[in-house]
């Protein structure tokens, strides 16, 4: 691993395949492939995750996630351009409102890191990537005509990118709005560049209503000591961090890995909230697994991890439908089973009318 080259803010993030290969994180005859793959999907590597890369190892699960490969170009029939549905339920620019308690507010499209797996890889990173003022006006009319909504997920893209002023000035028009009580922000900054949890966001984040932060991270080799550091500073001012993961082939779908990356977030102050299954989006095939292996993962973790660790696993109906939680099931008719996978009788569960003949 190249534990000699610090991350620094000064390094530049890595965008093309010649930055990856003076980076050493791939070889000089594949610079052409990676930048044919960029020119279809954005492309960008943190310093703070790319030392983390062993480039010696071919299954390094950091490079699988942000390292392009030209199998991205190749689409199969199952694989949809959005494949939750955002599209569809975009009443606005920049909201999705599926459900009727909570928006997704997205005023930013860039990501400090280009995941290779990304379900609005199709939208993230490109020329349009920030709402403009009119736009950004509209969407926050949209919240306050729609009295139904009790929280704002702000998302994208990765709203710790903006300029905290201009993060701030967004969360005081959602505080100012009385039906808004909860505000949800995610983000992949206190992991892939925690230098940006700096005085001068924390300050913009530390609200008078609830702000929770969803942190998404994949395998516990990203949460240094630089990105728990982060959290914690983020923990201090109040905000309650919750972590969201995908399940990806030969990242972290073995019961060791995600045992080991739960507790990681948990020792964080990260709850995990979301464990998803992979959406079906253009060029993801190789990080497709089954839910039968993501279930075996979940029961694995029942019982034998402390149930702060437990994320619920969840699926995004494709076409927009919503999330379902997809198990493990542990009850049948008159069973059930233990974290052991022993059965055991359940008792009738039928409410009993009460007798009132000798009233
Ligand atoms: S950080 Fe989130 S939105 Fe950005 S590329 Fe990764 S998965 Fe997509």
């Amino acid at each position: 691993m190249n534990e000699f080259a610090p991350p620094s803010l000064r390094q530049p993030i890595l965008r093309q395949g010649a930055d990856l290969a003076r980076a050493g994180l791939i070889s000089s005859e594949q610079i052409a492939a990676i930048d044919q793959v960029a020119r279809r999907y954005s492309v960008a590597l943190t310093p703070a995750l790319a030392h983390l890369i062993d480039p010696s190892d071919p299954d390094d699960p950091i490079a699988a996630q942000f390292i392009p490969t030209l199998d991205e170009l190749e689409n199969r029939p199952e694989e949809r351009l959005d494949p939750i549905g955002d599209r569809h339920h975009s009443p606005v620019k920049g909201i999705v409102h599926r459900y009727p308690d909570r928006v997704l507010l997205t005023p930013m499209l860039h990501c400090p890191v280009y995941c290779r797996f990304c379900f609005r890889r199709e939208t993230v990173g490109g020329s349009q990537a920030l709402l403009t003022a009119t736009e950004l006006d509209l969407a926050l009319h949209y919240i306050r005509g729609h009295k139904k909504i009790w929280e704002v997920v702000i998302t994208g893209g990765d709203p710790l990118m903006m300029p905290p002023k201009g993060l701030g000035a967004i969360l005081a028009e959602l505080e100012a709005i009385p039906h808004v009580e909860i505000i949800r922000l995610h983000s992949r900054i206190p992991i892939s560049d925690p230098d940006r949890i700096n005085t001068d966001l924390l300050a913009q984040l530390n609200r008078s209503k609830p702000v929770w932060l969803a942190i998404h991270c994949n395998h516990a080799r990203e949460l240094t000591q630089a990105a728990g550091e982060a959290c914690l500073r983020l923990a201090r001012i109040g905000l309650p961090l919750l972590g969201q993961t995908v399940l990806l082939k030969g990242i972290n779908d073995d019961p060791t890995v995600m045992e080991a990356l739960l507790r990681a977030m948990v020792r964080n102050r990260i709850k995990p909230y979301y464990l998803h299954h992979l959406d079906r989006a253009p060029g993801t095939g190789r990080f497709v697994t089954d839910i039968k292996t993501g279930q075996a993962i979940m029961r694995s973790l029942r019982g034998r991890v402390s149930g702060l660790c437990q994320p619920t696993y969840v699926l995004d109906i494709p076409g927009g439908h919503g999330k379902v939680p997809v198990g493990p099931n542990y009850l049948e008719p008159h069973q059930i089973t233990d974290w052991q996978g022993q059965r055991h009788h359940q008792p009738n569960q039928e409410p009993v009318a009460p007798d009132r003949s000798s009233c």
